[in-house]
């Protein structure tokens, strides 16, 4: 087999240049494929060091791919789905950054995807998660299929690129032998949801609302945004319609009778969002008061 049948690791790297265009191969549902053969072929030739670029452009083309997808789930209200994989993609930017250098001018997006990556998830309302500790009973190399001990090794070294695929350490057998419940997950898919229906699948309980709204505002993925939070004065007119017994919006934790009620004014924590594309649904007149050229 001749390399003219399958395009070179560095048109492939091309390809994926500006995934915000509608013309990059990320958009293209046969690219991944066409990734996977032109791989294939390098690997047939015994190309080493085409086949580890070619790993590049497929882990490039699964980033972008993965961050458009996840904006697609934002957008239709999947939002533990998104979760799942921004996830995905933190992974995946940590592994490619590992073997392939990032330019300052950035053409694939990644320090870009990872910054925003960062931004969607502190918009989640997950604070705690189950992790699992677990017993690690066989443990074997992805690439050789060799079972990894403290006395025996391989030689193929976790997180290196063999041939195209990335040397990883897969867990075959496991016990259980706990359950926390911590702030801080080593991974995070293990959102820890309230309750169970009578089928035993999980509820989701959790209110999106932040991320319903800013999503509601954005026409693409690489439409990129910043959010602060800020304080905002509130007037008692604007508080009118609270009750005694709701939760005081200064966020004390006490009821709003026995906090700010009667306050001429208060201030109350505000998130504010800022938008670098004008999104084109028309919006309250109240919104677009900064930056609104
Ligand atoms: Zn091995
Ligand atoms: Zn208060």
């Amino acid at each position: 087999m001749t390399s003219s049948t399958h395009p070179a690791a560095n048109d492939l790297l091309n390809a994926l240049c500006y995934p915000e265009e509608a013309i990059s191969a990320c958009h293209n549902p046969k690219f991944p494929d066409v990734i996977a053969s032109a791989k294939a072929a390098a690997i047939v030739r015994k190309d080493e060091s085409e086949a580890f670029l070619i790993w590049c452009a497929q882990t490039i083309d699964s980033i972008q791919r993965g961050f458009i997808s996840a904006f697609g789930s934002l957008k239709t209200g999947s939002f533990y789905e998104a979760w799942c994989q921004f996830e995905r993609c933190e992974i995946d930017i940590l592994s490619l950054s590992r073997h392939y250098p990032q330019t300052e001018d950035d053409p694939h997006r990644i320090a870009y995807i990872e910054r925003m990556v960062l931004r969607w998830q502190a918009q989640y309302p997950y604070k705690v998660f189950f992790s699992p500790e677990l017993l690690k009973k066989r443990v074997e190399c992805s690439i050789c299929g060799a079972r990894v001990s403290p006395r025996s090794n391989c030689g193929h070294e976790k997180s290196n690129i063999y041939f195209g695929e990335m040397c990883y350490h897969k867990v075959t057998e496991v016990d259980l032998l706990s359950i926390s419940i911590v702030q801080d997950p080593v991974q995070k898919y293990s959102v820890a949801f309230l309750s169970t229906d009578s089928d035993g699948e999980p509820v989701d309980h959790y209110n999106y609302g932040n991320l319903k709204f800013l999503v509601d505002r954005l026409d693409s993925a690489f439409h990129g945004w910043e959010s602060y939070l800020t304080t905002r004065t509130m007037t008692a007119s604007e508080l009118a319609h609270l009750s005694p017994t709701q939760p005081c919006p200064c966020l004390s934790g006490k009821n709003f009778g026995e906090c700010c009620m009667g306050k001429s004014e208060m201030n109350v924590p505000h998130l504010q969002f800022q938008l670098y594309v004008h999104p084109s649904k028309n919006l309250p007149a109240n919104e677009f008061l900064l930056g609104d050229a």
